[in-house]
């Protein structure tokens, strides 16, 4: 008998996190938020801790012929702990897993976890614990990360309401436009290894693919300026694939204004450079680990002067209608393409 058996990638990722996750309902009162966020939510007592875990593999999310080990380390840290942030909390403990091929040296994990250091004493996270072990096809490193939040601050993907405003923090397409940079100078030392790379005048991008930063000051930010975020996301698979998070977690739709799409100005000439659209690379690059949020109108005087917040639209009760009015007045339908590994 013929079992039949179904391709994942015709369910893409966030279709088959669907299925596993209908599958289990929660059987403790402390869990208060499962699977769907950017972090678990339990109750702690007084607080709410947070919990959320983050895997890289060699190959699918980075390359070692241009990602250095320590920026590796540190990047592996910083995206966890943006998790953390995009739940307006403050990141607090890591485990560190990995599993390394022989290829390996003490010296290469020392560099690893020199990365590590670096993040760690950034973010004021501690190390306390992890796995290692040996794997077959490259190195994969896995990251959990806790936090804490107050119960009353905790921001969910699900609170937007009607008339709220969109805003993200710096800016968009960055990361995606060095990736591209990186694997053009890498094509190029492939067919003549006695080129050098020449990255200098790509440096700002370029360090946005290998060093990202999460962008824990914003939470403090907004705490100052008294503004609870109504709902908030990290923009790790792309603006459009996260505003239809937001919008769809929240029963709404999305409304965008393509010239307040925050997007760097060599992340701009690198694009039409490449023959890319800009605003194509910031709606759908990724990578970027900025944070999207969105507040009541009434608490936009608090924020407007802010450098480094950007309010791109708003939230309307049209569900499911996610529109971007572009430059020349016309309203594009937004699409959430992501990043998806599982494409055959
Ligand atoms: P993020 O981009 O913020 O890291 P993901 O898109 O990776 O979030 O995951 C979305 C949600 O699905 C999260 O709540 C995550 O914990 C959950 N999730 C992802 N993969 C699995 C899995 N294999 N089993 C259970 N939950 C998962
Ligand atoms: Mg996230």
């Amino acid at each position: 008998m013929s079992e039949s058996r179904s391709e994942i990638s015709q369910l893409g990722e966030f279709g088959l996190i669907n299925r596993i996750s209908k599958n289990f309902t929660l059987q403790n009162t402390s869990s208060v938020k499962g699977i769907g966020d950017d972090a678990a939510v339990i109750d702690a007592g007084n607080d709410y801790l947070l919990l959320s875990t983050d895997m890289l593999v060699e190959g699918i999310h980075f390359d070692l012929s241009y990602m250095p080990l320590q920026h590796l380390g540190y990047k592996a840290v910083a995206v966890n702990v943006s998790d953390i942030a995009a739940m307006n909390g403050k990141a607090e403990q890591i485990t560190v897993s990995i599993a390394l091929t022989n290829r390996f040296s003490v010296e290469a994990v020392d560099a690893l976890y020199e990365g590590i250091k670096a993040a760690c004493a950034n973010y004021k996270v501690d190390l306390v614990g992890g796995d290692t072990t040996s794997s077959m096809s490259g190195l994969v490193i896995s990251i959990s990360v806790t936090g804490r939040v107050k119960k009353d601050k905790v921001a969910y993907r699900s609170g937007a309401q009607v008339n709220d405003i969109i805003c993200v923090t710096g800016d968009l397409g960055a990361a995606f436009m060095g990736l591209q940079v990186l694997v053009r100078e890498k094509e190029v030392f492939m067919t003549d290894p006695n080129m050098q790379p020449d990255l200098e005048k790509f440096e700002y991008i370029v360090s946005r693919q290998l060093k990202p930063e999460a962008r824990t000051e914003i939470i403090f930010d907004l705490e100052e300026a008294g503004v609870k975020p109504t709902s908030m996301i990290d923009v790790s698979d792309g603006l459009a694939s996260e505003l239809f998070h937001i919008g769809s977690q929240s029963g709404l739709g999305v409304r965008i204004f393509e010239d307040k799409v925050p997007v760097d100005q060599l992340t701009f000439q690198t694009a039409v450079d490449f023959n890319l659209d800009p605003i194509t690379c910031a709606l759908n690059g990724g990578e970027d680990y900025e944070l999207l949020f969105t507040i009541a109108q009434s608490d936009y005087e608090k924020i407007k002067n802010h450098p480094d917040i950007h309010s791109i639209g708003y939230m309307h009760d049209k569900k499911d209608q996610n529109l971007m009015i572009s430059k020349q007045g016309t309203l594009v339908p937004l699409r959430a393409q992501g990043w998806d590994h599982f494409a055959g």
